[in-house]
């Protein structure tokens, strides 16, 4: 490891660190102590190592990059939910969330600037895409919410959970989410529970397999909104790619690998999938593997044609599946005021 070409030091391990010191001659014990700046102590730039000597820390220089998200803005919500809006070294923005509730605090980060997947009742799929996050990127933001849980916390005790829920769909940029979960999960990060950690996604199912078969430690969660092939085109073109029984396939894989309960996460849109048919084919859908199915209040978006269940249909819904015995949770949306609700994020601070 030359370390050449310039590239964020974020990207490397901490092995790639030490055989960098060993190039270029210096102790490879240097490597220890710049990977515990760069993520533990989560430092935001070569010139604050102040234990590393000058003539390293020029070296790392030299050679590296060091891009932080960096919060500029941020807006707080009636109901308390914070939205931070974080600059990147290429001058576009992403958005984070912290959600309080009852003394706990959820953060939702982003995996993308933007999303290519173009969801149609969601503003960050109305964006386009324009890049993958990097592991550094995605972890700024956790660490950044985590900071503003700390501060409000009367327990001192930070992030109750982190969702992979922002801007992006994470199964797109796997790898880079993958090294960030680690981080946030590792005691050489933010030594968050991987109970705690959970990547919401689309649902990819090659990618769904790769994820088993790799062990990530971490909870999963799938966007499905309807188990009918023809609602869920037209909610979710990429579901024309694939279908629902190859989706099914892929997640009875991940819980025969992983032996892990896994969530449905199911936004009801008036008139659309908000049905007792619709709960019906839901319920045979879950039928493969056990669920937790989490329904969504929509959070409206401009544009999209598409409107929030009335709240009867909504309980009707709910009440329908749990007489299937079906573990029911309704998510009633939080920061619709200042567009941090899920499917709102668009960088519109920018
Ligand atoms: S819902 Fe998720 S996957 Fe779909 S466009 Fe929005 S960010 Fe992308």
């Amino acid at each position: 490891m030359s370390g050449k070409l310039i590239s964020d030091i974020r990207d490397l391990s901490p092995e790639e660190i030490k055989s960098f010191f060993i190039v270029h001659k210096e102790k490879p014990f240097r490597g220890a102590q710049v990977f515990d700046w760069l993520w533990k102590k989560q430092g935001a730039s070569f010139d604050e190592m102040t234990d590393i000597p000058k003539t390293c820390r020029g070296l790392l220089k030299s050679n590296f990059t060091f891009y932080k998200a960096i919060p500029e803005k941020t807006q707080e919500s009636r109901d308390g939910t914070i939205k931070i809006g974080f600059r990147l070294h290429d001058d576009t923005m992403v958005e984070g969330v912290l959600i309080p509730s009852g003394g706990r605090f959820t953060a939702c980060v982003s995996s993308q600037v933007g999303c290519p997947l173009g969801c149609v009742f969601c503003a960050t799929g109305q964006l386009g895409f324009k890049r993958n996050l990097s592991p550094g990127e995605i972890f700024d933001q956790a660490a950044c919410l985590n900071s503003l849980a700390l501060k409000q916390s009367i327990s001192n005790a930070g992030l109750s959970n982190i969702v992979y829920m922002g801007m992006g769909e994470p199964l797109l940029n796997y790898e880079n989410v993958k090294k960030s979960v680690e981080m946030v999960t590792s005691a050489d990060g933010m030594g968050m529970s991987p109970q705690r950690v959970t990547i919401s996604s689309l649902g990819i199912p090659k990618m769904i397999r790769q994820m088993a078969d790799e062990g990530l430690k971490c909870q999963f969660a799938l966007s499905l909104h309807s188990a009918f092939n023809e609602k869920r085109n037209r909610l979710v073109p990429f579901n024309m790619k694939h279908t629902v029984e190859e989706l099914k396939d892929a997640l009875k894989y991940y819980y025969k690998e992983t032996g892990k309960r896994f969530t449905i996460e199911y936004i009801l849109f008036r008139d659309v999938n908000d049905s007792l048919a619709d709960a019906s084919e839901l319920a045979v859908f879950c039928r493969n593997f056990p669920v937790k199915v989490n329904l969504l209040e929509y959070n409206e978006v401009e544009g999209t044609g598409l409107y929030r269940s009335e709240p009867e249909k909504l309980n009707a819904f709910a009440g329908f599946l749990e007489k299937k015995n079906m573990v029911v949770n309704i998510r009633i949306s939080r920061g619709k005021d200042i567009d941090a609700a899920c499917g709102q994020l668009a960088g519109k601070n920018k």
